[in-house]
């Protein structure tokens, strides 16, 4: 169904959860996740019926996200659900990775296709100051099983914070040399509740494109990141640049959050709540959040936080 800007919308942001066992600190405020009530959270039926419907509507894509999805207890039943759902052509995860190890070989046999790893440094002092209680070792675990389980795609996400892992641009991207993954440098979204790291912590993609004067720009595919490639990788590297180079004009997605709320735009505040309704009274307000599609997120910086209303761990990246 397209928007009233002329936009097609195919893709559907899943978050299936606001839990995660990492706290980190662009995503979670520093007293963590609040405890939810079970009965304000979508049952694994309604999340059915909500893909069900939104791929009547002309969603092809899912991508299930969280909070760190893999906590779900019904994770593999949810991802088989989704991709058995008729119209529904790609399902894709974004994960930390951590619990892969147990789970990537399950989650392929339930349809999972492509999957997405947040790995924001290979320092392990780092790696435990950005998420406060993680261990690298377990995401590296994790980045292994993805590539032996044998996913159509395994990329790499890397949130850029400078004076924290802006010092390994060059040894984040190497990881495309070393293994058949793309390794995508995202810029740091003043979300709301996050600690972030201050003002000076943001580095425009730019910053990737001076360290590595070696990349070669490769064709574009459909997507958010601007692609180049390091001599003789196997994989590429992206720079998705939310702020300094914004891809609104050729959003295709929608939302929907794990307590049940429609969200046309990450960085809005615009909401349309589907728990508790019919096919037909989700239909209605899918059709509502595609047509009332912003045509833009608005100013984002320091100075111009997200209006998004929820923490990044409450949305669904
Ligand atoms: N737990 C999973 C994970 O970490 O991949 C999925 C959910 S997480 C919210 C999805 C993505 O959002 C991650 O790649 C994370 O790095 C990114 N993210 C969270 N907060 C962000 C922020 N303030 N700026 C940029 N990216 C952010
Ligand atoms: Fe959890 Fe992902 Fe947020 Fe980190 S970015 S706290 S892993 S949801």
């Amino acid at each position: 169904m397209q928007d009233a800007f002329g936009r097609n919308i195919t893709y559907l942001r899943l978050s299936v959860t606001e839990l995660c066992n990492l706290r980190c600190r662009y995503c979670m405020p520093p007293e963590g996740i609040q405890k939810r009530l079970h009965e304000d959270m979508l049952t694994q039926e309604e999340t059915l019926l909500a893909v069900k419907v939104a791929a009547k509507l002309g969603i092809s894509k899912v991508r299930i996200t969280g909070g760190e999805p893999l906590v779900k207890k019904n994770i593999l039943a949810l991802c088989q659900g989704v991709a058995d759902t008729e119209g529904i052509e790609e399902l894709c995860l974004t994960t930390n990775g951590t619990l892969l190890p147990g789970l990537a070989d399950s989650l392929l046999a339930a349809g999972v296709r492509r999957i997405n790893i947040s790995l924001d440094t290979l320092n392990p002092d780092t790696y435990a100051r950005i998420t406060r209680v993680g261990k690298l070792s377990d995401a590296l675990s994790g980045l292994h099983a993805a590539l032996a389980a044998g996913f159509e795609k395994v990329k790499i996400n890397a949130v850029l914070m400078g004076g924290v892992n802006d010092g390994e641009i060059g040894s984040l991207a190497e990881l495309s040399r070393a293994y058949p993954v793309d390794v995508r440098f995202i810029e740091l979204m003043p979300m709301p509740g996050s600690q972030a790291f201050k003002e000076a912590a943001f580095v425009p993609g730019e910053a990737v494109l001076k360290a590595l004067p070696e990349l070669m720009p490769v064709p574009q595919e459909d997507g958010v990141a601007s692609l180049y490639t390091l001599p003789g990788a196997k994989g590429r590297v992206g720079l998705i640049r939310p702020l300094s180079c914004q891809f609104c004009g050729t959003c295709d997605r929608l939302r929907l959050t794990a307590d049940g709320r429609i969200k046309p735009c990450l960085h809005q505040p615009l909401e349309y709540p589907i728990k508790g309704l019919s096919e037909q009274q989700m239909q209605a307000q899918f059709r509502r959040a595609i047509q009332n599609k912003p045509p833009w997120h608005g100013e984002l910086s320091s100075q111009s936080p997200s209006r998004a209303g929820r923490p990044m761990h409450r949305i669904g990246g």
